[in-house]
C-alpha cells in the first residue's frame, strides 16, 4: 500500500489545488493517507466531502488553543507505560503509535502532534511489565489493544501481545480497537482472521464513520473476520459535516448489521485541542436517536454516549420519553398512555 505523509503529497495525489494555509496545520498535525482511502474521495467536491474531511487538514484546527491535548486525562491514568487504568474492570494497552492515516478528529491526537508525546511500539521489556501489572489486579478482566492502530505492528508481534494477554487467569476478554478494515481492509487477511478467530474471548472494535466507508474491500475484511469467529462491533464518532444527519448514519448502521458488523457507540467528539470544530453538541446526538426509534432496528441503533474529562468515563446517553405528547412523537400516531403502576 502506498503511503502520503503530507498535505502536499496528498493534494498532489488528489489532483487538487493546494492551499497554503493548510500547509502551517501540517505542520502541526502532519497529515498520513494512504492510496485506498484516498481514493474513496469524491475529488470534485474536496471542500464538503465526508471522507476527504477525516483526513484533510481544516485551518480551525490551529484555532484552538485552549482546550487540553488530554481531556480524559490517560496520561494521569496510566501505571505503566503503554497501559491507562481508568475503569475497574478494564484497561487499555497502547501498543503503538502507528495508524494507517491519521484521521483529523482522533482523540489522541497529542500522540502524533508535532513535538508532542510519543507512542512507541510495546516491546518484549514493556509487554512483561504490563502483563505484571495486570496479573496484580485481579479486577481487571478484559484489556483493549489500542494506540494508534495495533493492526499496523508486524502481525508476529501482535500475536505476541494477544497470546502473553491470554495467559493471564483474570483476564476474560481482549478487544482489539482497529480501524484497519475501514482504512486500509486489504491488511486483514486470512492469517490474521484466523489467529484473531482461534482466541478465546476475543472481539474487534472497528470505527466506521460514514457510508460510503462501506466498500467491497471493507465488507471482505470484515467478513474474513465474522466467517473466522470474531464478532465485530462498531464504534462511530459524530462528526459535525461528515455524518450529523439521522439519514446517514441510519444508511451506515442499516449496512454494518447486513454484514454483521454491530453499531456499538455512536460517541460525541472529545474536547480535544484542534479537534472542537466536529463537535455537533451533544443535544444532535439525541435528536439523532429520537430520530432512529420508530424507524430502525434496535439491532442497528448504538448507544450515544460521552466520556466525561478529567478521566470522569464514559456515559451513555438517552433520549427521553415520559409524557403522552413524547410517545406520540415518536410513532406520530394517537396519544398512548402507559398504563404505569
Ligand atoms: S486510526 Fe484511530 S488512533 Fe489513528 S488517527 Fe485515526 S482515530 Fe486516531
Amino acid at each position: 500500500m502506498k503511503f502520503y505523509h503530507s498535505y502536499c503529497d496528498i493534494i498532489s495525489f488528489l489532483g487538487c489545488a493546494e492551499n497554503i494555509d493548510l500547509e502551517k496545520v501540517d505542520a502541526v498535525y502532519p497529515c498520513l493517507a494512504n492510496e485506498y482511502y484516498l481514493k474513496l474521495i469524491d475529488t470534485g467536491n474536496l471542500a464538503d466531502d465526508p471522507i476527504a474531511k477525516q483526513i484533510i487538514p481544516d485551518s480551525r484546527e490551529l484555532n484552538d488553543c485552549d482546550s487540553s491535548y488530554d481531556p480524559l486525562s490517560e496520561t494521569e491514568q496510566s501505571p505503566v507505560p503503554g497501559l491507562v487504568h481508568r475503569f475497574v474492570d478494564r484497561a487499555v494497552l497502547l501498543a503503538t503509535g502507528r495508524c494507517a492515516v491519521r484521521c483529523r478528529f482522533c482523540f489522541r491526537k497529542r500522540t502524533w502532534t508535532n513535538g508532542g508525546e510519543t507512542l512507541p511500539d510495546i516491546d518484549d521489556s514493556g509487554l512483561i511489565k504490563i502483563c505484571e501489572y495486570l496479573r496484580g489486579k485481579q479486577e481487571i478482566r478484559e484489556v483493549l489493544i489500542s494506540g494508534g492502530d495495533p493492526l499496523m505492528l508486524p502481525f508476529e508481534r501482535l500475536k505476541k501481545i494477544i497470546l502473553e494477554l491470554s495467559k493471564l487467569d483474570n483476564i476474560e476478554i481482549i478487544r482489539v480497537g482497529s480501524r484497519i478494515p475501514v482504512v486500509w481492509p486489504q491488511r486483514i487477511t486470512t492469517e490474521i482472521s484466523d489467529f484473531l478467530g482461534s482466541v478465546p474471548g476475543l472481539w474487534f472494535a472497528t470505527h466506521f464513520n460514514h457510508p460510503r466507508e462501506v466498500t467491497a474491500e471493507s465488507v471482505e475484511a470484515c467478513s474474513l473476520l465474522v466467517k473466522a469467529g470474531v464478532p465485530v462491533i462498531n464504534q462511530t464518532v459524530l462528526l459535525k459535516g461528515v455524518n450529523d444527519d439521522p439519514t446517514i448514519l441510519e444508511d451506515l448502521f442499516r449496512r454494518l448489521i447486513k454484514i454483521r458488523v454491530k453499531p456499538h457507540y455512536l460517541f460525541h467528539v472529545d474536547p480535544v485541542r484542534g479537534v472542537r470544530h466536529f463537535a455537533t453538541g451533544i443535544e444532535c446526538g439525541l435528536d439523532i436517536l429520537r430520530k432512529f426509534r420508530p424507524r430502525l432496528s434496535s439491532l442497528a441503533v448504538p448507544a450515544f454516549a460521552i466520556d466525561l474529562p478529567e478521566g470522569g468515563g464514559k456515559v451513555a446517553l438517552q433520549a427521553q420519553y415520559r409524557t403522552a405528547d413524547e410517545f406520540r412523537d415518536i410513532f406520530d400516531c394517537k396519544n398512548i398512555i402507559y398504563p404505569d403502576a
